[in-house]
């Protein structure tokens, strides 16, 4: 099968699992934006996706993003940094970046801010959180939420989207997606612009969506298992 034809039947697979999840569920299927994750897959995978009519792409590195989001110039996608940032990639995330899922302490939202500033854009911003306090994964506990969603609210440059998180790599996802529709429950007193709740990925989609997601991030049910660990 030619690698478009394999790319199709993935995306046909998992619509149709996020239409039978949101049937279960009793959620309008319009509630469900599917995020594509090319991460170590190249552009030509992305050009294939456009094509399909996917207009969400998202990336964790921000060298892989920065070179492949330039190699797709042109294309009608909107890329969208889903991993771990380091306060010095903020200028070059904010050049390719329309939305930055992973936002997790003070300083990330300054540098954020003063970068999408200085090229003129407004950032989409999601605060990203920790639902297991695993370290190394990303992420502020729940107690921290309120202190970086204000902050990205009262940023010029940025807007808040809403929160994002990773199930936790040793438990159950339903509980915890359930802890995160309810972090954003509050947040949405808060803040009503903050409808976003961008959870659940190949493998736990179907608990995302029981449990309120809007936004899934699909990488390897998609376009195949990862040559190397992404
Ligand atoms: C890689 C990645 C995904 C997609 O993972 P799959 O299991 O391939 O669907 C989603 N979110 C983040 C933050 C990722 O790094």
């Amino acid at each position: 099968m030619s690698r478009a034809a394999d790319i199709a039947a993935g995306l046909e697979r998992t619509h149709k699992r996020v239409a039978e999840a949101c049937a279960a569920a009793g959620r309008d299927r319009s509630e469900l934006t599917i995020i594509v994750i090319t991460k170590t897959y190249p552009a030509t995978d992305v050009a294939i996706l456009s094509d399909l009519g996917v207009r969400d792409i998202g990336e964790n590195r921000d060298q892989e993003a920065a070179a492949k989001a330039a190699e797709c110039a042109g294309l009608p996608v909107r890329w969208h940094f889903v991993g771990q940032l380091q306060t010095n990639k903020a200028n070059s995330v904010a050049r390719y970046a329309s939305v930055v899922h992973s936002v997790d302490r003070p300083r990330l939202v300054r540098a954020l801010d003063r970068a999408a500033g200085n090229e003129g854009r407004r950032l989409d911003c999601l605060v990203q959180v920790s639902l297991d306090g695993a370290p190394g994964r990303g992420g502020v506990m729940a107690d921290g939420v309120s202190e970086i969603a204000g902050m990205i609210a009262d940023a010029a440059s940025l807007r808040l989207a809403g929160v994002m998180a990773v199930a936790p790599l040793e438990a159950e996802p339903g509980p915890a997606f359930a802890e995160l529709a309810r972090i954003s429950g509050w947040l949405r007193k808060e803040h009503p612009e903050a409808t976003w709740i961008s959870a659940g990925m190949s493998a736990d989609m179907e608990a995302a969506i029981a449990h309120g997601a809007t936004h899934l991030r699909v990488g390897s049910a998609i376009l195949g298992k990862r040559p190397y660990p992404g």
